[in-house]
């Protein structure tokens, strides 16, 4: 019998004693869908620890003290002069949030909360400002040689001479990518910038960093983090998980956290790591697609499993498998557990693909929706109502394939005026056996009977049917979909087609 990979992981670590699982994202752009991975990975092992009555916390920590590192194409020009610049120090280029890394975190924050995901939240540059980081930059500058020399028997790459493991922030021009390391003094670091400014930085404040590769495995150290999962650009042979160990273990005497290596979530095939790729934000996403749904995503693959996500069929597909998990099949039943709201029942009651044909024939009017969900003998309250319709509304409208669009046409379309007289004929057979308590299945029977009788091939028949009502040769299964539109209304309009 198989386990879930979140058990498997609690377990192993269960032993540790009390477990913190640290999780991070630089706030430069939109925080998209691939980034998602991280934090709900964390998220599971978190819960899965809890379940097994372990001790555990939960941290995400945003990497605002990051520079910019170029100018992306949504930056005005104007922001070419940020480049380098710490995130929490810019100011936000949309001009409504307190800096550029805020503008980012926010709707991430908001759909962390969504999802049910609660860490505790730090922001890289207050840990800094804090004094956290004190004893780890001085053991670093201390240490540097010994550090220089693990990076380049990793990495395979020379350090240059002038090499620092901690860099200062430059008084003057603000930028934390210019600075050499002239001397150290107790506290204070005396550098070089760039931009001809010498000072001096103070360790204890959030004057300066640690390299990525150092910083890393102090983070670790002074978090107690014990699990982190990270995207596998980090697990590369010499790359930072190989330094960030050594350096855990030689400089700073700390056993480096379990790692959860991930693989990329790629969008339609195009590869979404936070460098390159197209972004589609967590944060919109959930308005389209329930969180659920979005946690059934990442629980029911194990975290190096690669993963396709194409935000339309996708969607149908992922919400389908998730109403048809079974709790009495112990695997099905974590991927449950792990995709489960907290306080909120797992309410997917209607079929998404259904739920998205009724707002498209009721053109998003709830009370409307809510007769023709009825007419299926689907009943939601209506908080399930208006949630389940947003999310559908907004899936059309941002990521529905053009093949399941359609709308009902008020009046004959044009193109059916001019069906072939057997096809007229097809569709006034329908009209005739037509009747409200026929299922979708007896409607699907009387279509193939009809067009049997009237001696056509059921395709060119199905075509005549989504000519009539939408005016296009295709649509939803024609039986449910019929009785969705509403039988008096396809009676009337097949017969109005029949005798025109
Ligand atoms: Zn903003
Ligand atoms: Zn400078």
């Amino acid at each position: 019998m198989s386990i879930h990979w979140a058990d498997r992981i609690a377990e192993e670590c269960l032993e540790k004693g009390k477990n913190v699982i640290a999780t991070g994202i630089t706030p430069s752009g939109e925080i998209h869908i691939g980034n998602m991975r991280e934090v709900l990975t964390g998220d599971m092992i978190y819960k899965a620890l809890l379940d097994l009555g372990g001790e555990a916390e939960f941290l995400y920590i945003a990497d605002t003290f990051d520079p910019l590192r170029r100018l992306y194409p949504f930056l005005p020009e104007s922001y070419k002069e940020y480049v380098g610049q710490p995130l929490y120090r810019i100011p936000d280029p949309f001009g409504c949030h307190e800096s550029y890394s805020e503008h980012f975190l926010d709707p991430f924050l908001k759909s962390l909360e969504i999802l049910d995901v609660h860490p505790k939240i730090y922001r890289s540059h207050e840990l800094y400002k804090k004094g956290l980081y004190e004893d780890a930059v001085r053991i670093a500058i201390e240490n540097r040689d010994k550090i220089a020399e693990i990076l380049e028997s990793e990495s395979k790459r020379k350090v240059s001479q002038n090499w620092s493991p901690y860099t200062p922030l430059c008084a003057n021009c603000g930028k934390i990518n210019g600075t050499e390391v002239i001397s150290v003094d107790g506290y204070y670091v005396k550098y070089r910038c760039n931009c001809g400014h010498e000072g001096r930085s103070d360790i204890r404040k959030d004057e300066g960093k640690l390299g990525w590769r150092i910083d890393w495995p102090a983070r670790w150290r002074i978090l107690n983090v014990t699990i982190e999962p990270f995207g596998k650009d980090h697990a590369t042979v010499g790359g930072s998980y190989d330094t960030g160990k050594r350096v855990a273990r030689e400089i700073y005497e700390y056993e480096p956290p379990y790692p959860v290596v991930y693989e990329w979530i790629s969008l339609k095939g195009h590869d979404m790591s936070s460098s390159k790729g197209i972004v589609v934000s967590i944060y919109d996403v959930l308005k389209a697609v329930p969180p659920e749904a979005l946690r059934y995503l990442i629980a029911s693959s194990r975290p190096n499993k690669h993963l396709n996500f194409d935000p339309g069929l996708s969607i149908l597909k992922l919400i389908n498998n998730l109403s048809m998990l079974d709790e009495k099949e112990p695997l099905s039943a974590r991927e449950l557990r792990f995709s489960r709201i907290e306080g909120k029942a797992m309410r997917i009651k209607v079929p998404f693909e259904h739920m998205v044909n009724v707002v498209q024939i009721s053109k998003g009017d709830l009370q409307k929706s809510k007769e023709i969900l009825a007419r299926g003998g689907y009943h939601l309250d209506d908080d399930e109502l208006k949630e389940w319709s947003e999310y559908a509304i907004n899936w059309l409208k941002n990521y529905a394939p053009e093949s399941v669009k359609f709308s009902v046409q008020e009046t004959i379309p044009e193109s059916a005026l001019s069906l072939d007289k057997d096809l007229k004929e097809g569709l006034k057979r329908i009209s005739e056996r037509l009747s409200d308590e026929l299922s979708g299945e007896d409607i699907h029977n009387i279509i193939y009977q009809a067009a049997e009788d009237v001696g056509i091939t059921v395709s060119r028949l199905f075509e005549a049917i989504y000519i009539a009502l939408l005016d296009k040769k295709s649509g939803p299964r024609a039986g449910l979909f019929i009785k969705t539109v509403g039988i008096d209304f396809v009676k009337r309009r097949f017969k109005e087609v029949a005798d025109a």
